[in-house]
């Protein structure tokens, strides 16, 4: 048995369903690890992974609201807050039906490793609600966010733990959030990022996430010797935050963005989408992708139902670079498999862990550049901390300044992650890259802050 498989069984109490999505982010993380614990017996005497896999705390609560019929609803809240080696928890809010414990973990071990990456003072967190605010009301959510506050504020704080948004949480929700925050505590401090410019944000954070994916794939293209994104044909998936800013860079340096797609369905335009479209169906109307082709009739609209087996739309079609950037696992095998035979060169996971384990395998046996989400998506929190800097010396940074340290940040992750790939063995492999240099810097700090 390797050290890695001998690592994994001590958490086989995990392999179950409710907590799938996390074991299957700790294994990643255990093989790729394997040789820095090989390496340095430190890690073992320390029992860092046991330390690390396992979160401080995981808070749970009630959230009770009243919807607009005066109807009492109740939804779960949580937060799990993993690890602050490096600095205050922190962290993104989803709001999605399918928000659990689980789901919470597997993104919470991935934000740890990924704020590590930053180089930033950041430890690690997620929180969420299994509250849907599709369909709601802007009274509904701003209820509903009243409610999650009302409990939240209890266990956050600028130094102690600051959430931000995901799934289901942007600018609104966060300012909702934000106001309860500063109502209950009558102090107006930074203890939620993502929030509007006006009144506090950093500019830039909205669109940090998809601009640090392209930033990040730019490096990492050009460090592979591989032909730049200008020009280049590109699919992306999703119609959220961080897709509608990777088409938004991607085109403003010239590549051709011809997908995107949302739960129900893909949009695929051979001409390229057009953004402001889509942002006004996604982000004003919250409305379907069916409504692109109502404008659009060349526009090809495929619903889920039409879906390859076992696979998504977007990946079926042929491109130079894709861009997953919706949710967990939805790039898999068969969809590795076309992205290959139509002869993709490389994939950066905008969303958190959107490839399968044998997705990734695949793709990176037949030499596809393959950027992991820890590393190509941390853009976002990046620009987070950039706003707690921000709010904590009352000051505001010019979009030039934060655009210019984005990059760097990003670039900068980049060579990292591929430098340390090479230190240990496994030259451009971006996964195992991440990892080991992820977790050497939380390992390190934890050990050098005693039990
Ligand atoms: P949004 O809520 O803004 O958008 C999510 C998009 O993904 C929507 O288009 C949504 O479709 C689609 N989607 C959600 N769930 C599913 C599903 N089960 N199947 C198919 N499509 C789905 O979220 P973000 O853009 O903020 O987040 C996207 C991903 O990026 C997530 O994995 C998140 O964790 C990750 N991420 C986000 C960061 C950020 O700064 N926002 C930072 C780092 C990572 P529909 O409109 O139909 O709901």
């Amino acid at each position: 048995m390797t050290l890695a498989e001998k690592e994994i069984k001590k958490f086989e109490n995990h392999n179950c369903a409710e907590d799938a999505l996390f074991y299957q982010a700790m294994e990643e993380v255990i093989y790729s690890i394997a040789p820095l614990l090989e390496s340095d017996e430190k890690y073992t005497k320390y029992a860092i992974l046991e330390r690390l896999v396992i979160p401080d705390r995981i808070i749970k609560f009630k959230v009770t609201w009243l919807d607009d019929n005066n109807k009492i609803q109740v939804n779960s809240g949580y937060r799990v807050q993993f690890n602050n080696a490096l600095g205050p928890y922190k962290g993104g809010l989803r709001f999605h039906p399918t928000v659990t414990e689980g789901v919470l973990k597997f993104l919470g071990l991935e934000q740890i490793l990924k704020n590590s990456l930053t180089g930033l003072p950041i430890g690690g967190a997620k929180g969420g609600s299994d509250f849907d605010p599709k369909g709601k009301s802007d009274f509904e959510i701003m209820k509903f966010c009243s409610a999650f506050m009302t409990e939240l504020h209890k266990y956050i704080g600028p130094r102690i733990d600051v959430p931000a948004g995901d799934i289901g949480v942007g600018g609104r929700e966060i300012g909702y959030l934000f106001g309860e925050y500063k109502k209950i505590t009558s102090s107006y401090e930074g203890t939620l990022t993502g929030k509007p410019y006006f009144f506090g944000g950093s500019l830039m954070r909205p669109e940090a996430t998809g601009y640090g994916a392209v930033y990040f794939t730019q490096t990492m293209l050009e460090m592979e010797n591989k032909e730049p994104l200008d020009g280049q044909i590109c699919t992306v998936s999703g119609a959220g935050n961080v897709a509608l800013h990777a088409i938004e860079k991607l085109q403003d340096i010239g590549a051709v963005v011809v997908s995107c797609s949302d739960s129900r369905g893909t949009i695929y335009d051979a001409r390229g989408v057009d953004l402001a479209l889509l942002k006004d169906i996604k982000l004003k109307r919250r409305a379907s992708l069916e409504e692109y082709c109502k404008v659009h009739n060349e526009g090809k609209y495929i619903p889920v139902a039409e879906y390859p087996e076992g696979g998504h739309a977007v990946w079926d079609i042929p491109c130079y670079a894709a861009f997953p950037c919706a949710t967990q696992n939805e790039l898999t095998e068969v969809d590795a498999k076309a992205l290959i035979t139509n002869g993709c060169v490389s994939v950066t996971e905008g969303a958190n862990m959107p490839s399968t384990p044998d997705a990734i395998d695949l793709l990176q046996t037949h030499k596809v550049c393959f950027a992991p989400a820890k590393a190509a998506n941390a853009g976002g929190v990046a620009v987070s901390e950039f706003e707690m800097s921000q709010n904590a010396s009352m000051t505001k940074w010019s979009y030039a300044k934060v655009d210019e340290k984005l990059k760097e940040t990003m670039q900068m992750i980049c060579k990292r992650v591929a430098l340390t790939a090479k230190d240990y063995g496994v030259e451009g492999n971006y996964v195992h890259g991440a990892n080991i240099a992820g977790f050497k810097k939380v390992a390190d700090a934890m050990i050098a802050e005693g039990i």
